[in-house]
């Protein structure tokens, strides 16, 4: 497999299938980062109603969340689950970042690789959430590897095996680091997995079974 032409073809077919996505929904960038700490191990449908505990008390940016007790962004962030060490995480970064540059987007203006260094060995920040608050929040070009994208790919036949992540940082360059068609092919991947390759994948219906390995395989006799 040619690994460019490929990613080019399936960004036209996801995109014939689901258009502009639209993702992430956030009103700001500080927005995006908590959501992006509150979605680990959770559906976004959680995430959500957390959001919107937190925007009732008006605790939706990080200076806000840095001064607010344990007790009370626990209790909003519950429908999050794992709450106890989301609220850590939450307010380890918001104080982190509030005290030593004011904002986000103060930080963000320090560069992307300043960035990754900053944020990599945060508590609570992975490889995942690091990549959606630099793409999503911080509007850096990067693409985001998570594990629906390693699934797919892998199946796909693009990725020998999960451990060659790596080569998907390629997809930064393919895309011509267009910030807007990073954020849009990484949502139609998620959505991709949503709907078709899913842990048990339904090949039969899925828009990318002509070209895809996994389902070549099977289906050969
Ligand atoms: S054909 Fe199956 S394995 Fe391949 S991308 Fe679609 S759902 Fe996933």
């Amino acid at each position: 497999m040619n690994f460019p032409s490929e990613i080019l073809e399936i960004e036209r077919v996801l995109f014939n299938e689901f258009g502009d996505l639209k993702w992430w929904p956030a009103k700001t960038p500080e927005e995006v980062l908590i959501g992006a700490i509150l979605t680990q191990n959770t559906s976004w449908s959680n995430v959500e109603k957390a959001i919107h505990n937190l925007a009732s008390e008006n605790l939706l940016d990080l200076r806000s969340l840095s001064n607010a007790s344990r007790e009370t962004i626990s209790l909003l962030i519950k429908p999050s689950g794992f709450y106890n060490q989301k609220t850590e995480r939450l307010i380890g970064v918001s104080k982190t970042i509030t005290s030593e540059f004011g904002s986000l987007e103060n930080l963000s203006k320090q560069g992307i690789q300043f960035c990754i260094d900053y944020l990599s060995p945060m508590k609570g920040i992975g490889r995942e959430t690091m990549d959606s608050i630099l793409l999503y929040a911080m509007n850096f070009p990067r693409f985001v590897i998570d594990k629906y994208t390693t699934r797919f790919m892998t199946r796909y036949g693009l990725l020998k095996n999960p451990r060659e992540i790596g080569k998907l940082e390629r997809i930064t360059d393919i895309l011509n680091h267009d910030i807007w068609r990073l954020k849009n092919f990484h949502a139609m991947i998620v959505e991709l997995s949503k709907n078709f390759c899913k842990s048990k994948p339904v090949c039969e219906k899925c828009i990318l079974n002509k070209s895809c390995n996994y389902y070549k395989d099977k289906s050969v006799p």
